[in-house]
């Protein structure tokens, strides 16, 4: 029988809570959450801290701020990112505790209420064991139970290997959670309604490459360059104007990184707002609604209704 948004204040869907230190399932506690509440879940999986910040900051702190319940899984703690402006690095067990205590204030900053790592190495993500990651980010899924799910599209932002790998991780993890033959005994299917990847176009890409001058990664040799999609493609479009300032505070938490981003700084303010004020994504799917009329909140579609099974 479908509940009602009255009776829905009353229903708790009992969940067990897992969590992972180097690839081992933990076990946490078992809890339970307000069902409402999984309308205004959203999860940003992402691969490096700072990733959270450059390209979602806006978004991020937007959604908190409105009351949304705003989590982070970061795949890796950026250990082969650079160390301020030291030109040796200090090694990777020191960058990545440095860089994970970072990424925890510009959480806070941004106002997100979850930040959980799966452990991972920089550089190596897309080497991890598929099935095995897989899993893990499935159960943190089933764990905090988002409505909208985050993550890069399938060209990582400018080919670097580990935004394609957790895009492509993060895809294959929404259906894992869903799927009630997986870890039956221990979790509950959770099902996303939303995937969203982070997309840029040509004015935010312009002031990017005004910043950077060029946006590339070489791969085994190659380098790859960054691309603006087409207008045409953004399915979602979000104001998030009012938000610019923070998401700029959280980047600025990155301090190890700032050497690179110093260039930012240089930018006008406008520049800022191109970059932070508003935020552009394709959506992957969405069982709750679709057309091609832009959306203006990730939430769309999701309504009480279709949260409460028959
Ligand atoms: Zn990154």
């Amino acid at each position: 029988m479908a509940c009602n948004g009255h009776s829905l204040n009353k229903m708790y869907q009992p969940i067990i809570a897992y969590s992972f230190v180097m690839g081992q399932r933990i076990y946490l506690s078992k809890q339970s959450y307000p069902m409402e509440n999984q309308s205004r879940k959203l999860m940003a999986i992402v691969a490096h801290p700072d990733d959270e910040s450059l390209g979602l900051g806006g978004t991020l702190a937007k959604y908190a701020a409105e009351g949304a319940e705003v989590s982070v899984l970061m795949a890796t703690k950026g250990e082969r990112g650079r160390f301020g402006t030291a030109a040796v690095s200090p090694g990777m067990e020191v960058v990545g505790k440095t860089r994970g205590q970072e990424l925890l204030e510009a959480a806070k900053v941004l106002g997100i209420k979850q930040v959980r790592f799966l452990g991972y190495i920089d550089g190596d993500l897309d080497q991890a064991p598929a099935k095995q990651i897989i899993e893990e980010i499935a159960l943190h899924i089933r764990d905090l139970q988002p409505a909208v799910v985050l993550s890069f599209g399938p060209e990582g932002a400018y080919g670097h290997p580990d935004h394609i790998a957790i895009s492509q991780f993060t895809t294959a993890a929404i259906l894992k959670a869903a799927d009630a033959g997986f870890d039956p005994i221990s979790s509950l299917p959770h099902t996303v309604l939303k995937l969203y990847n982070i997309l840029w176009s040509k004015p935010i890409w312009d002031v990017y490459q005004a910043a950077f001058k060029e946006l590339s990664t070489t791969v085994d040799g190659k380098k790859r360059l960054a691309f603006p999609y087409p207008e045409w493609m953004i399915t979602t479009q979000l104001n998030t104007e009012q938000y610019w300032e923070t998401a700029w505070a959280a980047i600025q938490c990155h301090q190890t990184q700032m050497a690179i981003y110093q260039n930012l700084d240089q930018l006008t303010p406008a520049q800022h707002k191109v970059l932070w004020g508003r935020q552009e994504f394709y959506r992957v799917f969405s069982l709750v609604n679709g057309g091609r009329k832009k959306e203006r909140d990730l939430f769309e579609g999701i309504t009480a209704a279709v949260l409460v099974p028959n």
